[in-house]
């Protein structure tokens, strides 16, 4: 019996999956870990069935509210290695319960690795300063591949995407496991920043998680959308065609500036920049994205729908209407190898 790859949902949510005073159609209010933001496990067994007591190495994917209480329930073990996207509090409010457990347990001898961009770092560190003495901070620059540090069969990428001005280096992450298949966390985005030669690289992956924060666009929410055009009509949408007008290539990655120089850096945006003339040719919605990526299964998670309410009088919607919704717009839309799904929190898929 060989090990296998675990991709585990330890939560779905949005930043606010029910508003307290509130309520939703979308997260099921009366199961607590439903309001779990999103975030996920890489987890590696030693069998080739997922069993909670044969981990041999987790990584934890964000850690927003109520995340940690999921992971206490479901194995309650401290993973090998986290791994942030951005510094969002849904993203990252879980750290410090993470980072304290694996200090405490350890007798103050352990750190907590986590992997993010410089500039995730830096945000982290101004949110929660006293975690810089109790985690060990690994910097993941963009497009270079590395191994983490003690788990085996695995690699990571990093490729910055852009989540608004203010969600400085924010990234998708891209694993690689040693079968060659690749599983990718967008992390909370409008639009990937990769230049060409690297969507060669994250296409075909076997498992992706994507920002569904909204089913139409509304580029201001920073968010992307899953379809490029309106309810009202199926051409691009004014909101998405006045941010092509208004938004340019170094207006995205500004977010991504750094204070002192770095090579890998510098050339990675060098060539973005040489390889695109406008805004507009980037993907801005999950169809899109899956058109140029083509990936097997794409997993819709961080539903909210509030700008779909807002800006473009479309109701907010249930977890079964929203997969119904998409594979209907998506056979629409030409897209016929990507299978779309919307998982469950708890939902554990074999890689
Ligand atoms: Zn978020
Ligand atoms: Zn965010």
């Amino acid at each position: 019996m060989g090990a296998s790859t675990f991709v585990r949902v330890n939560g779905r949510g949005n930043a606010w999956p029910v508003f307290l005073g509130g309520s939703s159609s979308f997260y099921d209010a009366s199961s607590s870990i439903d309001l779990s933001n999103a975030s996920f496990s890489i987890i590696h067994c030693r069998s080739n069935k997922f069993k909670l007591d044969e981990i041999e190495s987790e990584i934890l994917i964000d850690a927003g509210h109520h995340a940690i209480p999921f992971l206490i329930q479901h194995g309650n073990r401290i993973p090998e290695a986290v791994v942030l996207t951005h510094g969002h509090l849904d993203h990252t409010l879980g750290l410090d319960w993470v980072a304290q457990s694996k200090y405490y347990l350890s007798n103050k001898t352990q750190l907590l690795k986590v992997y993010a961009s410089l500039l995730v770092w830096k945000f982290v560190k101004q949110s929660y300063p006293h975690l810089e003495k109790i985690i060990d901070f690994r910097e993941l620059l963009p497009g270079k591949q590395i191994t983490l540090d003690g788990i085996a069969g695995i690699q990571l990428t990093a490729y910055p995407v852009y989540h608004g001005e203010h969600a400085k280096g924010a990234s998708m992450l891209c694993f690689t496991t040693n079968q060659d298949k690749q599983i990718l966390f967008t992390g909370d985005m409008l639009c990937p920043i990769l230049p060409k030669k690297e969507i060669e690289k994250i296409k075909g992956a076997e498992l992706v998680f994507i920002d569904s924060n909204n089913r139409y666009p509304y580029p201001l929410s920073n968010h992307g959308s899953v379809v490029p055009f309106s309810p009202a009509n199926k051409t691009i949408s004014s909101q998405l065609s006045d941010w092509f007008e208004k938004a340019s290539l170094n207006y995205l990655i500004a977010p991504h500036a750094r204070s002192s120089y770095n090579s890998i850096y510098h050339a990675y945006f060098e060539e973005f920049l040489d390889d695109y003339n406008a805004v507009s040719e980037l993907p801005h919605s999950i169809f899109d994205f899956a058109k140029l990526t083509l990936p097997q299964k794409l997993n819709l998670i961080h539903y909210g729908g509030m700008e779909d309410l807002k800006y473009h009088s479309a109701s907010v919607i249930n977890s079964e209407q929203l997969q119904e919704w998409t594979a209907k717009c998506a056979q629409d839309y030409d897209i016929k190898t990507t299978q779309f799904n919307v998982p469950g929190t708890g939902d554990v898929f074999e890689v």
